[in-house]
């Protein structure tokens, strides 16, 4: 049977930032140049008409893989294709709409610069725009309004408008609710799932709120510097986490009738991409830490009876 090819896939990406040390560094240390190992290494898939929630802590890399996802930044090593081609159907809509908006420009000329770069005639662009802020919920009547007129929520419709007008395939979201009122958290939400059955767009959902990414996503990848460390369909995921980093994250979710030693609070210190330990990356915090663990970078393994649900994890290898 052919192999289904899903809509994106990473094979071995990787992003580095390369970086001059400061005097004192380079002086006393010797050091010449310092590299970030942002991603490094990664291996994802998302289908069409899917959610992959992307979760970890703040700079372990999820908004870098985004950006290489939908071709913000150039890839170290590795690829990203797209229906098995190389060439990227992915736009990106941010935490702060207000930021990424350009406060000089109307609506209509914020979704104009978007339609022209996809080749839409001057004279359909008014009819394109008007058809676009109604998907999100907006008017016509917004049209010649500026960002600083919308509220936050609104802000983020325009942003989705904005990604809408190219015609992506896959929009990556990051924490693209993050700045708003839980009131408008839920609509929002409601918006990109309604686009989702209406256009079989697919998201990576960024978000360090492991609640929104419980509710809106059909699968989940666990990030620790630079690397994924467990993925599962969303209910396998927060049913039987499997990886200590995972478990750890998901102890801190508050729950009814939990008490405070479930939680499980992380010891040790969070290395630096820079210098990232060799064999398993999170052996500094790991309370389950094994000689191997220092030696060997684990490799994937699939949980028995949990289809898809595969760990990056010593642990797992030697219970599989
Ligand atoms: Fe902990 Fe070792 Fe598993 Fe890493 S590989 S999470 S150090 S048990």
């Amino acid at each position: 049977m052919k192999e289904r090819t899903p809509l994106v896939k990473t094979i071995g990406l990787k992003r580095y930032f390369y970086s001059r040390p400061g005097f004192l560094a380079r002086c006393l240390l010797g050091e010449k140049e310092r590299t970030t190992k942002a991603v490094d290494g990664v291996d994802i898939y998302i289908e069409e008409g899917e959610t992959l929630g992307l979760v970890g802590e703040s700079g372990c890399g999820k908004s870098t893989l985004g950006r290489v996802i939908v071709g913000l930044y150039a890839p170290t090593a590795g690829q990203v294709l797209y229906e098995g081609k190389t060439e990227p159907n992915g736009q990106m809509i941010f935490q702060n709409p207000y930021a990424s908006l350009n406060p000089r420009h109307t609506v209509r000329q914020i979704l104009g610069v978007s339609l022209e770069k996809r080749g839409v005639p001057l004279e359909e662009r008014e009819d394109e725009s008007v058809k676009l802020l109604e998907r999100v919920g907006l008017t016509p009547l917004h049209l010649d309004q500026y960002p600083r007129q919308f509220s936050g929520g609104q802000r983020q419709r325009i942003g989705v408008a904005r990604a809408l007008a190219m015609r992506p395939r896959l929009i990556v979201a990051d924490e693209p609710v993050s700045a708003l009122d839980v009131s408008v958290q839920a609509q929002i939400l409601n918006l990109l799932e309604g686009l989702q059955a209406e256009t079989g767009v697919s998201f990576l959902l960024i978000s360090h709120d492991l609640a929104v990414v419980h509710h809106a996503s059909h699968r989940v990848a666990v990030m620790y510097l630079g690397k994924i460390v467990e993925t599962a369909p969303t209910e396998s995921l927060f049913e039987n986490p499997s990886h200590p980093y995972t478990q750890a994250l998901l102890s801190a979710i508050p729950r009814l009738g939990a008490t405070g030693e479930s939680r499980i609070r992380l010891q040790g210190t969070v290395p630096s991409a820079v210098d990232p330990p060799p064999g398993c990356r999170f052996q500094t915090r790991c309370a389950h830490k094994m000689d191997i663990c220092a030696e060997m970078e684990p490799l994937p393994v699939e949980i028995r009876g949990d289809p898809g649900h595969v760990v990056w994890c010593h642990l797992r290898a030697s219970k599989s």
